[in-house]
């Protein structure tokens, strides 16, 4: 949209949780790379190592910047509320998984507990199996709580790796997680030994204050709280205790943006409730999924162009994501309408100025299933990537990718299933079926995407054929019921 933008962040490299925080055989770095230079190289200014509220205040920030979008997501790791959690081998998913994918990590201990259910305790405990143990290190610096870094030298060295036991508990049973199937059927043929409507209770110190195992019961979930079961208590022996109970922002020195849960209230089009500049999208409004976030984003940037433009923010339609818009289309094409003249004219079907056959409903509806005409479809299968499924034997230093991305040609074939939902694709069905020959196509010099063909309403007897043969739903009748 023409602005000058400029992206602080903090790390030492762009990807957020895409590279410090989803194992690279989820997020591959190269792929990754490939897309953030894509954007870096449209003229967008980073600044790297740049923490702000630390390194550059939001006092800066603002007398810099006409506008300030926050996607500073959700960093922080929430500690386990029992007792024992401050012990040494304590430590949260993201500070976890954070230390691998920075590399300082080559080994985790030989017995990890992940409490949580969701994604990111099965990303670490599928790492923590990946990584497995070694034994006999020359030397070694802990990181973090517990877990243990080795320098290159040393894993290239004569180190012998082993398996780890990673155990990982759910307050809900295991079919009603929250992390997707797929992964948890992953983790399960990986080793991983999962543990259903289980809750922690404490962590257990040795006499050194360092973890030695965690107690937990059996518990019934009533909603979102767990009920303990009486008498069920349990022990497991561990060295090191990860929670991945879930997070939320790191919003230190960030003044009142913070709304007190550690996230950023918003308004709609992605405004931030506090300050007149600030925008915030992405897991600080709600943890949720990268798609998601990268949607904020591209609102936003919409939001904050109107705002720059008219200091004010239009309502966003209902339906709140990148719709399709004929003008702009013909303007691309130079076929914008021509000025009109606000004289007194009987019908528009010979001025230029205006869009004949053409409503846009797409802010307002989602084309439903029945104003397709699914008859003219094939039943297609939806293609499915190839996943490599890895056995608990050959998990031990195994970091490929396992889900195969598809090639040109499945992709190609996968997007011809589009059934293009309230958009012309020019079939011609309209054309053939009506009986009247009242549908035309639009001269090919006059034609664009969304304008192929129209209605000599001279000719039409209303009679619904067009609408009824139209696959997409784009024909709607205007005064049919
Ligand atoms: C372990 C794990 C696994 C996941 N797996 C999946 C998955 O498989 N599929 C999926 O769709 N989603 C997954 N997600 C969710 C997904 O990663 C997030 O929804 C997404 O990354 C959110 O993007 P974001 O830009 O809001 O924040 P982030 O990706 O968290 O990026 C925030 C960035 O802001 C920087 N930052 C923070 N504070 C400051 C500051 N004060 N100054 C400067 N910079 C700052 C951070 O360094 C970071 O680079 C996963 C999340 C986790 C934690
Ligand atoms: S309503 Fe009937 S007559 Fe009119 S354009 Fe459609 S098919 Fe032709
Ligand atoms: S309006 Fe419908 S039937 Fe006519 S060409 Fe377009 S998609 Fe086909």
């Amino acid at each position: 949209m023409g602005h000058g933008v400029v992206i602080f962040e903090a790390n030492e490299e762009l990807g957020g949780m895409m590279r410090y925080g989803i194992p690279s055989y989820r997020t591959p770095r190269d792929m990754l790379a490939f897309e953030i230079d894509r954007i870096i190289e449209t003229g967008v200014e980073v600044r790297l190592g740049v923490r702000v509220g630390k390194d550059v205040s939001v006092a800066e920030l603002e007398g810099s910047f006409d506008a300030i979008f926050w996607a500073i997501g959700a960093q922080k790791g929430r500690p386990l509320p029992v007792p024992g959690w401050e012990a040494d081998g304590c430590l949260t998913g993201a500070e976890f998984l954070d230390a691998f994918n920075h590399g300082w990590v080559f080994s985790t201990a030989k017995r990890i507990v992940v409490v949580g259910g969701g994604d990111t305790s099965i990303d670490v405990a599928s790492v923590a199996r990946r990584l497995g143990h070694v034994t006999t290190p020359h030397r070694h610096d802990t990181i973090g709580h517990g877990v243990v870094g080795y320098t290159a030298q040393d894993v290239t060295g004569s180190l012998r790796r082993e398996g780890v036991r990673a155990t990982l508990t759910s307050l809900f049973p295991i079919e009603k997680m929250t992390a997707a199937e797929r992964e948890r059927e992953d983790a399960l043929r990986e080793g991983v030994d999962i543990r259903g409507g289980v809750m922690p209770i404490a962590v257990l110190t040795n006499a050194q204050g360092i973890v030695c195992g965690i107690r937990l019961c059996e518990c019934t979930m009533q909603g979102a709280r767990p009920v303990p079961k009486p008498d069920t208590e349990f022990e497991i022996a561990c060295d090191i205790v990860v929670s991945a109970i879930g997070q939320m922002g790191d919003l230190e020195g960030l003044g009142d943006l913070d709304n007190g849960k550690g996230f950023i209230e918003i308004e709609p089009g992605y405004k931030a409730r506090k300050g007149t500049k600030h925008f915030a999208g992405g897991d600080i409004i709600r943890p949720h999924l990268l798609t998601t976030a990268i949607g904020h984003g591209r609102i936003a940037a919409e939001t904050i162009n109107q705002f720059l433009a008219s200091g004010s923010l239009d309502k966003r339609p209902k339906v709140d994501v990148h719709h399709f818009n004929l003008l702009e289309e013909l303007h691309q094409r130079n076929l914008k309408p021509t000025k009109y003249d606000a004289g007194q004219v009987r019908g528009t079907a010979d001025s230029q100025w205006a869009i004949h056959n053409y409503e846009d409903r797409s802010t307002s509806q989602i084309i439903p299933h029945r104003a397709l005409f699914k008859g003219h479809f094939k039943n297609e299968q939806r293609g499915k990537r190839t996943e490599i499924h890895i056995s608990a034997d050959d998990v031990l230093g195994n970091f490929e990718e396992r889900i195969q991305a598809f090639s040109e040609k499945q992709a190609i074939r996968e997007g011809e299933r589009c059934m293009s939902c309230g958009m012309c694709f020019e079939c011609d069905n309209c054309v053939i079926y009506c009986p009247q020959t009242a549908v035309k196509r639009v001269p090919k010099k006059e034609r664009a995407v969304g304008r192929y063909v129209y209605t000599d309403y001279d000719m039409c007897i209303g009679c619904h054929i067009c609408a009824d043969v139209c696959p997409t739903g784009y024909i709607q009748m205007g005064l049919g019921e």
